[in-house]
């Protein structure tokens, strides 16, 4: 077995003919990608309610849209599920089917409406896969009769262990379980408009369940003006997590109110799959990978990640946490790991044929750059592995440099993608797009910094 892990594999000075080349091409499209996908675009959409149906005085329908920002075609896989977990068949205009099919084009969209074929109200929940980051939206119409009264949105959000909510009387509130394969409860506090204690209930969601309710439902003693705060909060963290949705409503009018998951911890598979998609979908787009190599995410409590010949990648949920505020430095990871898929499938070592470490770094770095995240994020990633590993000593450091193992030093390593940065945007052909970059993500660094920027009239 060949592996290259991130930590475990000599070293020239060449600035490779490979990186150049491929640099005219990236840094270019790169104008198009870079910064440019929205925040609110993933691969990993939840969608914590739905509603759909009903008699003629009253019914639902759902609308679901898709917007790709991306320079590929999206291949989505949408499910939808009722509150037991079970499929939820709807007919959203290409027949019955609980499981939907279908693609975007690079900078198209999709609107899936449904054909309010039942005369039940469906209630559920739905969960969108891509192979690109997109953005969506579900919204739900209520008709009267066929006249459309409301409509809501649902932006998709991500699994959460805490969720904080404005809340009145009339709070409506969604809750999803995203997992196939066991239960999650989580704890419902109510706080008044001072943080004092009201109330608490606890919910059990099987798998892929969900439930939705109004606030007074479970708090039928609240007064008509009440206000506070509702907190939704894992019963069992770190391991279940759970997806979730509030919506203020106020005598019978509706509105928005802000995300309410919180910011830490991350939720660690999305965010690798998210990062994983988008440097897969240059690499493919640039030509450099045949094909796409399999993810395996894994639970091991080992800071790592590695290739396994041009098949497989393997991402430790530990090396995501270590860099868990930063996805440019897993970007940096998991591109560095891209490389070495790319040397085994075009047997390419053509950015550094003495050493093929340096060689992942360089494809590595370029490929997170074109991807649209921080070339300088390798600093991050190779100096916390070193830390956190207890090798960032000057000694350890130094006997890592001489030792044989191809990693070296990682302030060698920071040196040659350095020296990448400098040479490929020293590229007459690449100066023009190193400077639009870096006036946008860096426009305050120095001038000598890599990627340089051209000075402003003053
Ligand atoms: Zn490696």
């Amino acid at each position: 077995m060949v592996s290259q892990s991130l930590t475990a594999l000599s070293c020239s000075v060449t600035i490779p003919h490979m990186t150049v080349r491929i640099s005219l091409s990236i840094l270019l499209t790169c104008l198009c990608a870079f910064g440019q996908i929205p925040s609110s675009a993933h691969t990993d959409l939840y969608f914590p309610q739905l509603a759909d149906g009903g008699d003629a005085a009253q019914q639902w329908q759902t609308t679901f849209t898709f917007v790709n920002p991306c320079l590929s075609e999206a291949r989505v896989r949408l499910f939808l599920f009722d509150n037991d977990g079970k499929p939820l068949a709807m007919d959203l205009g290409n027949g019955l089917a609980a499981d939907h099919t279908f693609t975007v084009p690079a900078g198209g969209s999709r609107v899936l409406r449904s054909k309010i074929a039942s005369s039940a109200i469906q209630v559920g929940w739905a969960i969108a896969r891509s192979s690109v980051p997109l953005q969506a939206t579900v919204a739900f119409r209520v008709l009267e009769n066929g006249v459309a009264r409301q409509e809501i949105t649902s932006q998709p959000t991500l699994p959460t262990l805490v969720y904080t909510s404005f809340a009145n009387r009339d709070l409506g509130v969604a809750i999803a379980n995203a997992w196939s394969d066991m239960p999650v409860r989580v704890n419902v506090v109510l706080l008044d408009k001072d943080g004092v204690f009201v109330g608490q209930r606890q919910f059990s969601l099987p798998p892929l369940g969900h439930t939705s309710f109004n606030l007074m439902q479970y708090f039928p003693d609240l007064p008509d003006d009440f206000y506070g705060v509702l907190q939704i909060t894992s019963a069992n963290p770190p391991q279940e997590d759970f997806v979730a949705w509030t919506l203020n409503a106020d005598r019978g009018m509706i509105s928005a109110l802000p995300p309410g998951a919180a910011e830490w911890p991350v939720s660690h598979w999305e965010r690798i799959r998210l990062v994983y998609r988008r440097i897969i979908d240059t690499a493919l787009r640039l030509g450099v990978l045949r094909y796409e190599p399999e993810l395996i995410i894994s639970n091991a409590p080992v800071i790592n990640a590695f290739a396994w010949k041009g098949d497989l990648i393997l991402i430790n949920v530990a090396l995501s946490e270590l860099i868990s505020d930063s996805p440019s430095e897993l970007a940096f990871a998991i591109a560095h790991e891209v490389g070495h898929i790319i040397q085994w499938q075009l047997n390419d070592q053509s950015d550094d044929p003495t050493n093929p470490e340096f060689d992942a770094d360089i494809k590595g770095t370029m490929l997170a750059l074109l991807a649209g995240y921080d070339p300088y994020a390798a600093a991050g990633t190779l100096a916390k592995l070193s830390m956190a590993s207890g090798r960032a000593g000057l000694i350890t450091q130094f006997g890592e440099q001489l030792a044989p193992d191809a990693h070296k030093s990682f302030n060698t390593r920071l040196e040659r993608l350095y020296d990448t940065l400098v040479a490929v945007c020293s590229e007459p052909t690449v100066q023009d797009a190193c400077k639009a970059y870096k006036s946008v993500v860096h426009p305050h660094l120095p001038p000598a910094a890599p990627l340089k920027a051209g000075s402003r009239l003053k």
